[in-house]
């Protein structure tokens, strides 16, 4: 085999390749924000330049390669500068969830050892609070969205005069392996501390041919692109990469978010791709209700970060011909893991099974490896049934977290045990019935508690449902149902009535051994159901089954 070796190019699969195949052949190209004052609009020829001109700014304040440089930033083209110049440069990109609670901010910046952050000045107040716990920064730099502004951070520069004062001309990248950490993200924290997920500029690159794959995202150079997830979690889901990787127009939100500013948005610069939550869906369905607008020109949306609602695409679909791709992944899989990509056969199948499979999680992105497995580690069978822990492999997903001794935890024989409890049915499709920390587990038995809150949630009478596992000195586990009643039945809604609501859906062994009546459900940064708190203001709970 020997001599076969070394007769392809070793070319290293670096950013640098993206943003200066973007400059030569798609200058014209645009790159559109929506501001305060208006919108912002550039070519990707004047954005090259200022990619460059940003690079021989990181120079000049003394970032060297290697070191962290952190953002605090709503999706804007001066972040999209940042996300390519940082890693062409050699650093590695932070990008910091302005939604977390300060301590994790705090702990997250200092755990990285940010060496400068970037920092939207509406959002200056955030880091003005933790500034004095900050033990690694050492320059912030301000990206002016709001007129005129004022900080007690120290020492700051401004990000135009910072870039006013270096050369004009083309900074000479350094020859970076692509192995080079190109990016971070931390973990959301539902459980301790956020874990620090790094990303090499292999993964990133490899991973935007994946969602530029025509038959799933296909991102292309004719799409406009709209990333409503945000460029602080998760890479946008790489949209940012993947659009610049093949010259698409990028229209950038800001942090202009309700679904009014969205919609015109959409409209007004003729959007084809999106990307977000089905929470952003849920409020933009609602409105579409009441406002019309023309959003014909969307050809595919992605959604994913939590289930959504099968009812939900095909609303969608039916009454305004948007089609909804629902996707899965994790921070820990840059994000991109599966996608519900309809099979060409299923085209045939009754709306019903088909509209089952696109509310399903989907079939692994190409290059991803997907399994299941029991409590045992055994493999699951796909019979869309027996529920088994997703693991995952890939050349995209996570071998380790950032100086974490939990990475030790998080890993089975080279796969990445991802957390989140599947079923896998006869075709290959995953759908995520829960996770593993969620599941209430009876006897031996594992109960879906998201299956459970959502049939609690159909009820007329209810607003809001979570289901945990309450201790049971028989079971070990039982469910809990703690509801949240809509304010017109608060006083009328029993406990017996939720009950008798799902018997007729589920085997009697899954049915709560209790309900509680609460106001409100405790909500994570990212708006999930914060299943822990919940779990610790019942952890001494009495069953009354268990007396
Ligand atoms: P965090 O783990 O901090 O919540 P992530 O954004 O990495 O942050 O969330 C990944 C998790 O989100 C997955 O492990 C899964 O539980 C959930 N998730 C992602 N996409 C979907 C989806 N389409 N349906 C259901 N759950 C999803």
């Amino acid at each position: 085999m020997s001599e076969f070796r070394g007769l392809i190019m070793d070319f290293p699969l670096t950013l640098h390749h993206f943003l200066e195949r973007a400059g030569k052949y798609f200058p014209k190209k645009e790159i559109v924000t929506r501001t305060r004052t208006g919108v912002h609009r550039y070519t990707y020829g004047d954005y090259y330049r200022r990619v460059h001109q940003l690079a021989h700014a990181l120079k000049k304040i003394g970032v060297e390669p290697g070191d962290r440089v952190g953002t605090l930033a709503w999706n804007t083209y001066r972040h999209l500068e940042i996300y390519f110049a940082a890693p062409c440069y050699g650093a590695v990109l932070h990008t910091l969830n302005l939604r977390l609670p300060l301590d994790q901010l705090t702990y997250i910046i200092n755990h990285a050892e940010d060496k400068v952050v970037f920092v939207d000045a509406s959002l200056l107040q955030l880091l003005e609070r933790i500034k004095d716990h900050l033990h690694s920064v050492r320059l912030f730099v301000v990206m002016n969205d709001v007129g005129e502004y004022q900080t007690s951070l120290s020492p700051v520069v401004d990000y135009e005069d910072l870039l006013a004062s270096v050369p004009q001309e083309p900074y000479p990248w350094p020859e970076l392996s692509e192995w080079a950490a190109a990016g971070m993200c931390y973990t959301s924290g539902t459980t301790g501390n956020p874990k620090g997920v790094v990303y090499s500029h292999r993964a990133i690159f490899l991973h935007s041919f994946a969602v530029a794959m025509a038959g799933g995202i296909g991102v292309n150079e004719r799409d406009v692109v709209l990333p409503i997830v945000p460029m602080f979690h998760a890479n946008a889901w790489g949209l940012p990469f993947a659009a610049v990787m093949v010259g698409a127009k990028i229209v950038n939100p800001g942090p202009f978010l309700q679904p009014r500013d969205l919609c015109q948005l959409i409209q007004d610069e003729r959007v084809t791709m999106t990307g977000a939550v089905p929470t952003i869906w849920i409020g933009i369905y609602n409105l579409l209700k009441q406002e019309k607008f023309d959003l014909s020109s969307l050809r595919l949306v992605v959604v994913g970060g939590s289930a959504m609602p099968r009812q939900l695409i095909e609303a969608f679909e039916k009454e305004y011909g948007i089609y909804f791709l629902h996707a899965w992944g994790m921070t820990e899989t840059t994000p991109l893991g599966t996608m519900a990509i309809p099979k060409s056969y299923m085209d045939g199948w009754p709306d019903e099974q088909r509209y089952e499979v696109r509310a399903k999680q989907g079939i692994p992105a190409v290059g991803v490896e997907i399994r299941a497995v029991d409590a045992e580690g055994k493999e699951i069978p796909w019979d869309g049934k027996t529920m088994g822990e997703l693991q995952v492999r890939g050349p995209w997903v996570t071998s380790g977290y950032y100086n974490d001794p939990r990475t030790a935890e998080a890993f089975m024989d080279g796969w990445f045990k991802t957390g989140d409890v599947v079923t896998i049915d006869p075709e290959g499709y995953i759908q995520i019935v829960d996770r593993v920390k969620d599941l209430v587990k009876s006897g031996g038995e594992w109960i879906s508690s998201v299956d459970l809150e959502n049939a609690i949630m159909v009820h007329p009478k209810v607003l809001e449902a979570a289901v945990i596992a309450a201790p049971h000195p028989k079971w070990q586990e039982r469910p809990l149902a703690v509801v949240v009643p809509k304010p017109e039945y608060k006083d009328s809604i029993t406990k017996e009535e939720i009950i008798e609501f799902l018997a007729g859906r589920f085997a009697k062994w899954w049915l709560p051994d209790d309900v509680v009546f609460v106001e409100e459900i405790p909500k994570t940064s990212v708006g999930k159901f914060d299943k822990k708190v919940l779990r610790d203001r019942f952890k001494d709970y009495t069953l009354p089954t268990a007396v």
